[in-house]
């Protein structure tokens, strides 16, 4: 992208460019790849603060790529976005967790899994609709995790496809919390039933002065709300200990677990590894 300083000189930003052009390029080979078998999902669980039980399961989708290796979702999510592909992504994931959810079943485990839902597709009524019969169809537990940026773009739709969610039967987790753009507004409309504290307040909780204040106040607040709060990005012993203590009900993060695939999930679950 061009851009002129101050001085009235053209600058190129090559770096910038660089990562634009790949992710959306990448976004283009999606269709290909999911057809080709290239996209895999690992499963992070979520523990209850006691690590007694695994009260959930979050999906994340991987990239096997032939030339590019092991690419993660960062690089090509967005792009997703902008360019459509991440519909035909969501409802893959959507069918691959549903299928993964019998396996974890038939070895005993029966637990909800959640699938991270793009802001963009809580715009689209086909998806929606789409979503809602593959999910009603299966009889699988499936949760969806959103992003209240999503909300904001477009409040009435969204609050709308979500309210058709919940009605049948999917929870609702509001991802990121404290990262994006808030609105307590919004955040009393949402028919979740749990908050996930962003892991930008989590990684560093023990080592700030102004984190844990934050992540107390938004574990009430959620409280207060009736929902339920998750901290993501638990990385030490330090932070579940005082996680714990501020009344925090799950976490998740590299302490508990990283995400592992599905074989590897199951292996964790028979072994109760989280405790
Ligand atoms: P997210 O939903 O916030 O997922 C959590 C991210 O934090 C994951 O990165 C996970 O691997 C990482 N993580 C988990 N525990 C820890 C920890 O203790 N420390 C640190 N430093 N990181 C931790 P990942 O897998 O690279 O995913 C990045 C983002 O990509 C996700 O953020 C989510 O927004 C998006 N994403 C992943 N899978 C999907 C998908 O199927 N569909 C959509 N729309 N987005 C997806
Ligand atoms: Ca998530
Ligand atoms: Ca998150
Ligand atoms: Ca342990």
């Amino acid at each position: 992208e061009q851009a002129r300083s101050e001085a009235g000189i053209v600058t190129l930003d090559l770096s910038q460019t660089h990562v634009a052009f790949d992710g959306s390029a990448l976004a283009r080979e999606l269709p290909r790849a999911i057809a080709a078998g290239q996209l895999f999902l690992q499963y992070q669980p979520k523990v209850n603060v006691r690590q007694e039980a695994v009260t959930g399961a979050e999906a994340l989708v991987r990239w096997h790529h032939p030339v590019r290796g092991l690419i993660l979702p960062g690089e090509f999510i967005s792009a997703a976005e902008d360019g459509g592909e991440i519909v035909g992504l969501t409802l893959w994931t959507l069918r691959q967790v549903i299928a993964d959810q019998q396996v974890m079943r038939a070895h005993g485990h029966d637990m909800p899994v959640f699938i991270n839902i793009s802001g963009v597709l809580l715009a689209d009524d086909g998806f929606v609709a789409e979503a809602c019969r593959i999910v009603r169809d299966s009889g699988a537990r499936i949760g969806f995790e959103i992003t209240e940026t999503a909300v904001i773009r477009d409040p009435e739709s969204a609050i709308r496809h979500l309210q058709t969610f919940a009605a049948i039967g999917i929870p609702l987790a509001i991802d990121d919390y404290g990262a994006g753009l808030s609105s307590l507004a919004y955040l009393k409309q949402l028919p979740a039933s749990e908050l996930k504290i962003d892991k930008m307040f989590v990684m560093q909780l023990t080592s700030s002065n102004r984190d844990p204040l934050i992540v107390r106040s938004t574990i009430d607040l959620a409280h207060a709300l009736e929902m339920e709060v998750t901290a993501e990005g638990v990385e030490t012993p330090a932070a579940l200990a005082l996680l714990s203590v501020m009344g925090c009900d799950m976490v998740q993060g590299y302490l508990i677990s990283r995400p592992i695939a599905l074989d590897a999930f199951v292996r964790y679950l028979d072994e109760e590894s989280y405790k």
